[in-house]
């Protein structure tokens, strides 16, 4: 089996090719050719979450299991607060094939499923990028997310204004102005919002988005996470990455709670992307990515990664 560590995948796995991964993944997904295993996720305490997720691609030829989770002491530590490896096996003989670090890829992952939202259902014509968040996974969703538009501006809130400088300088770094807004003035210049926040409330109301936004909703990925209020989801045109767990663990779930949202309302972005669904079909529609993160996103990119590993002579083979 090879071994592809933590620090080889900076130089192996760039956002394009984890881009291209994640939209052939929820390609697959929703013609049926993949499917995710329930997720199992558990809270150790003192804020610490702990899971698996994990699924099977017969086509692509992917089984496997990202064991993971998020540690808020981490940062203090000088570590990132997402802590996960990703293991990958023969589907046809169930042989452990991989071991692959999975921090950096679950950020480059998560970052292009907004960035597939953004390319299919925000208005061409989209120019200020407005980001909620400012915390690890902030400045891969902004840097993933500007290829996809000609951005002018990006504005960003964070409920810690201290991390505020992550954004300003991921803007400054894509060579982007960028305004630190209250949330009106966000939801009033922004065409594409993304939610990139370990938040248990609201933050982004209803009220303050405007007709034509597209809205990527990335961090919520547990039971009782809230980043816009349910309002907004029974206005908008609601696309996920897994419909399961769009209305179980991501931001569906309290808007399906509350009547709101019918769960046969919300679309596959994958049906978008293989030309099932059309999409956005007004300039003035709402569209919103429930993104929750699924297991088969973190093998496309570890297999990607094992891939370019052996091709670099960057992977370590161990006999298992
Ligand atoms: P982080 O700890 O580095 O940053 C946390 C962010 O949430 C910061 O912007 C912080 O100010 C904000 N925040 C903290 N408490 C808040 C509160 N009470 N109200 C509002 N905002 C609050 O975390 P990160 O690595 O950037 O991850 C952010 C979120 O994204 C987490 O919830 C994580 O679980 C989620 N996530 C989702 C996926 C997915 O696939 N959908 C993947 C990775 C991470």
């Amino acid at each position: 089996m090879w071994i592809v560590p933590e620090s080889a995948i900076p130089g192996l796995v760039d956002e394009q090719s984890a881009f291209d991964a994640i939209e052939a993944t929820f390609a697959a997904m929703s013609r049926g050719d993949a499917y995710n295993f329930p997720v199992v996720r558990e809270a150790l305490g003192e804020g610490r979450q702990y899971g698996f997720k994990s699924g099977l691609d017969r086509v692509g030829a992917l089984l496997g299991v990202k064991a993971g989770g998020y540690f808020p002491g981490n940062a203090e530590r000088g570590i990132p607060n997402h802590q996960s490896t990703v293991y990958l096996f023969d589907p046809d003989s169930g042989k452990p094939t991989a071991m692959v670090g999975g921090n950096l890829l679950t950020a480059l992952r998560t970052a292009a499923a907004s960035a597939i939202s953004i390319k299919h259902l925000a208005r061409q014509d989209a120019k200020v990028l407005g980001m909620v968040g400012a915390g690890h996974q902030s400045a891969f969703q902004m840097r993933a997310a500007v290829r996809q538009r000609r951005f002018e501006k990006v504005v960003g809130w964070n409920f810690h204004p201290e991390m505020l400088s992550r954004l300003a300088d991921t803007a400054a770094e894509l060579g982007l102005p960028f305004e630190a807004v209250s949330l009106d003035d966000l939801g009033a210049q922004a065409d594409v919002i993304i939610t990139i926040t370990s938040s248990f409330d609201p933050i982004v109301m209803d009220a303050q988005v405007r007709p034509g936004t597209h809205l990527a909703c990335m961090g919520t990925d547990t039971k009782g996470k809230q980043e816009v209020e349910a309002a907004l989801l029974g206005r908008a045109t609601v696309f996920t990455d897994e419909v399961a767990q769009s209305i179980s663990i991501g931001e569906a779930q309290h808007a399906v709670a509350s009547g709101l949202l019918s769960e046969s309302a919300i679309a596959e972005i994958g049906a978008v992307i293989n030309g099932a669904h059309p999409g956005r079909q007004s300039a003035e529609e709402i569209t919103l990515f429930d993104g929750t993160g699924v297991g088969l996103q973190d093998l496309a990119v570890a297999s990607a990664a094992v891939d370019l590993a052996i091709a670099k002579g960057l992977a370590q083979e161990v006999d298992f």
